[in-house]
This record gives structure tokens, sequence and C-alpha cells, in this order.
């Protein structure tokens, strides 16, 4: 195998392929409403990654909508996508999560959000569910670079990363994290720096996303000013693959591109190929004789 895809964890874990029933829960983002920043993270557009869950519908209502259309044998991971979904109360929290796990198919719950908004009170909230469900947490590191955590205005550093790892490693919660490639200023040595550092870290999943420009987002006006270029499909094939077989063959690689809606994206075009971009990664990958964890040696 090229690499430990998430179809394959979950057929082996459970026998078949999961749907995602992906979820708007009704968070914020405390780097949009100036608790740590305004604007959000340059990339982000004005649904926080839940561009293409439809609004207004309450948690239950869009859980209930994907599994009225799914057989009887299907299983399914709640995800919560949109914004930063750790950013609330605990009993909001917790009223939230159990909205969405309102049925026996539903078999994991994924969280997604910032390491600032992980503490201990939400981790142990969050690990309650072990004894109903798989869980895991997504964490948004993007790039181990500060330098370019400041351009692209994330709000934290990778302390703060560090310091939400070891309390999600201590309540035994799977983390995956978040990485972009194509970020401003960032080429093959900062994507370099960003592996090293995660070997670092006994992580369970890592998302690699290639960028895109979305409408009306602060990465689409430095696009239009000419002051940020994507990168071209090649080079992400050949970076994506640099973080693949730098990666730890123990790490299930959830994803290998970015999905922006057709209707939101600026740049760059070949962002709307999905399967051209990971059929190109996988030729990279044999052609080259690598795969998965393959160079991780180059980090001991
Ligand atoms: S942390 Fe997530 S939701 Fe918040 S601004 Fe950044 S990308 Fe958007």
């Amino acid at each position: 195998m090229l690499y430990n895809n998430l179809s394959s964890y979950f057929r082996k874990k459970h026998g078949k392929r999961l749907k995602k029933i992906c979820i708007d829960g009704g968070f914020g983002c405390p780097n949009r409403d100036g608790t740590c920043g305004v604007g959000g993270c340059i990339y982000c557009g004005e649904r926080g990654a839940g561009e293409h869950i439809d609004e207004g519908l309450s948690i239950e209502k869009q859980v209930k909508t994907a599994l009225s259309k799914a057989g009887d044998e299907e299983l399914f991971v709640a995800y919560f996508q949109s914004f930063t979904n750790t950013y609330a109360p605990l009993e909001i929290l917790k009223k939230r999560y159990d909205e969405a796990l309102i049925d026996d198919r539903i078999v994991h719950l994924a969280i997604g959000t910032r390491p600032d908004c992980i503490d201990e009170d939400i981790a142990s909230l969050i690990a309650s569910y072990k004894n109903r469900v798989g869980v895991w947490v997504e964490l948004g590191l993007q790039t181990a670079n500060d330098k370019t955590a400041y351009v692209i205005n994330r709000g934290y550093d990778t302390s703060v990363f560090e310091r939400a790892l070891k309390i999600l490693e201590k309540y035994e919660i799977p983390v995956c994290v978040h990485l972009i490639v194509g970020l401003p200023g960032e080429g093959e040595e900062e994507i370099k720096a960003t592996c090293k550092y995660l070997s670092r870290f006994e992580i369970w999943g890592v998302k690699i996303h290639s960028i895109f420009v979305m409408k009306n987002t602060r990465l689409a006006d430095m696009y239009y000013n000419g002051e940020y270029e994507p990168p071209t499909l090649d080079e992400y094939v050949r970076l994506a693959s640099y973080i693949i077989s730098h990666l730890s063959k123990k790490i299930i690689i959830h994803r290998i591109t970015g999905d922006c809606p057709k209707e939101l994206l600026v740049a760059p075009s070949w962002n709307e190929n999905k399967n051209e971009i990971i059929e190109k990664i996988q030729n990279y990958l044999k052609e080259n004789s690598i795969s998965q964890g393959s160079l991780y040696g180059d980090f001991k």
C-alpha cells in the first residue's frame, strides 16, 4: 500500500467504508470574533470550512437528513467540521455532540477545532464519549513554522499546539493534524521543517490539504494584488509526496487534497480535479519508489 488511508482503516475496524456526516454545529471561532484575532485565517471562507454543508439546519436535522439517504447497514462518522467545535461552554458542547449521536449507525465522533480551544475539561468531556463511539479530534496546525503562522493569521504559536497535544494524549484521544501545502512564503524547506517537527510526536492521523484561494478571503485579496501565487499541480504533487514519505507508517492519512466548492474557487484551477490530483500523487509515489514512511528515517 502506498499510504494508510482512512477507508482502509475503517475497513479493518468495521469491515466496510464509513460515510462522514459533515456537521455545522453552530459554533464560532475566537480567531474571527476578536477573542484571539479578527478576520480569521487568511484562507478561511465565510462558513469556516463548512461551505458544502446546508445552511440553517439544526444538528439533528443535518444528521437525520444524511441518515435518511442511507441503508440500515451503513455506518457513519459524525464530523463537527465548521468553525471551532470546542469553542463554547461545556454544557453547550455536550448538548450539541449529543444531538449528533442519535442513531446506532453513528460509530465515530470527530471534532475539528483549534489547539487554543482545548483544555482539560473539554478533553475530559470528549473522552467521556469513548464508551459510546470512537472519538478523535482534528487540530488545524497547517504549518509548524511560526513565521508563516503569523502571515496566515493563525492566531497561536506551535507551543499552544504542543500543549493541546499533551492534554489530548493524557485523555487518550486520537489526534488528526491538518497541514496545508502552498501557504504564502512556504516551499520545500518549510514543508521539510513541518514534517521534521511532526516526527517528534505520536500523532494518529494527518490531513494534507492543497491550498486553494476562495472568494471573499484575505488570501483572495493577496492573489488579486499579485502578493500570492498558489503552487502548480506538479509542485503540489511533489510536496504532498514528500510529506507522505516522511510521515510515520503508523499514521492514518485522512486526505491528500483540498476541496473548494467550484463556485467559490478563485485559484488554482487544478483544485477542481480531485481524482486527478490523487492519481498524480499515487503515480509520483510509484515512479519514485516511495511510500508512506519510506523516508521517515531521514529524521532519526
Ligand atoms: S481557526 Fe478555522 S474557523 Fe477559525 S479562522 Fe482559522 S480556519 Fe477559520
